[in-house]
């Protein structure tokens, strides 16, 4: 097998993390790759569900070797590789004035990827007639691991620390979509303004489709490089059923906005 293919299997099945470990880096809930957990498999990182019910009951395992900041990866019980586990970054240890933990306002997704969700509320959730079934925004939230917004100020802050103390390269924000026509763009623009203002980051931002093509360009004077709607699937039938709130917005106009892009 080679590593593209072992990178796909891992990615499928998830990876069983054989012992507790002293520092916990990965993710449970939330919006995003949530469950997951960064691993370095030969200089490539990427993010393996490890907290799902699914990895739960994969063919893969790793064992970690506290000693070396490594794991011993087995298919079954054949030894597969040796993996290296990003270490915990040292921004995770301070906390903003009012004493919120910079952990609940960012985290680093894979090596150097800085990642929050705005809003961590959404009109769609908690509503089984809206709420995408895939979607656990509201998890982090309910456990105490995230704060439902954050400001600009905050951001500005953490992405300021991740990338001097880290070397975090780039910063992906996305957010729950609030009861608004812009569906999110207007605080994600504001959000990237600050952030920008702090320090020079690479940014992408993720919601859904706003309503006035005007954002497109509010974005890009606020510096954001790179933007995110997510489609999820191009089937109808399947975004109809696993989420039917989004589904209410036609591929059409996904498509009308890019074309204008
Ligand atoms: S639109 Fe769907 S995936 Fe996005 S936050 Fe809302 S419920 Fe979750």
């Amino acid at each position: 097998m080679n590593k593209q293919q072992l990178i796909t299997q891992l990615q499928t099945y998830g990876l069983q993390w054989l012992e507790p470990e002293l520092e916990v880096v990965g993710r449970r809930g939330g919006a995003g790759p949530s469950d997951h957990r960064a691993i370095t498999v030969d200089d490539t990182t990427i993010m393996v569900p490890t907290f799902n019910n699914s990895a739960a009951q994969s063919p893969y395992t790793a064992t970690p070797e506290s000693s070396t900041g490594c794991a011993t990866l087995r298919f079954h019980d054949r030894v597969i590789a040796s993996i290296s586990i990003p270490k915990r970054p040292r921004f995770y240890d301070l906390a903003t004035a009012d004493g919120t933990p910079y952990w609940k306002i960012a985290l680093l997704h894979s090596r150097d990827v800085l990642a929050t969700t705005v809003l961590q509320t959404c009109i769609r959730y908690n509503d089984a007639t809206t709420s995408c079934q895939f979607c656990a925004i509201g998890q982090s939230l309910e456990a105490g691991r995230t704060i439902s917004r954050k400001t600009p100020a905050q951001l500005a802050e953490v992405a300021e620390a991740a990338v001097r103390l880290d070397g975090v390269s780039q910063m992906v924000m996305t957010t729950g979509t609030p009861n608004s026509s812009d569906r999110g763009a207007a605080y994600l623009t504001e959000c990237a303004r600050a952030v920008k203002a702090r320090v020079n980051l690479p940014t992408q931002v993720q919601c859904e489709p706003p309503d006035d093509f005007i954002w497109f360009e509010r974005m890009r004077a606020a510096g954001i490089e790179n933007l995110g709607m997510h489609i999820e699937t191009v089937d109808s039938e399947v975004r109809n059923r696993v989420m039917p709130g989004k589904s209410s917005v036609p591929l059409s106009y996904y498509l009308m906005h890019f074309r204008r892009q």
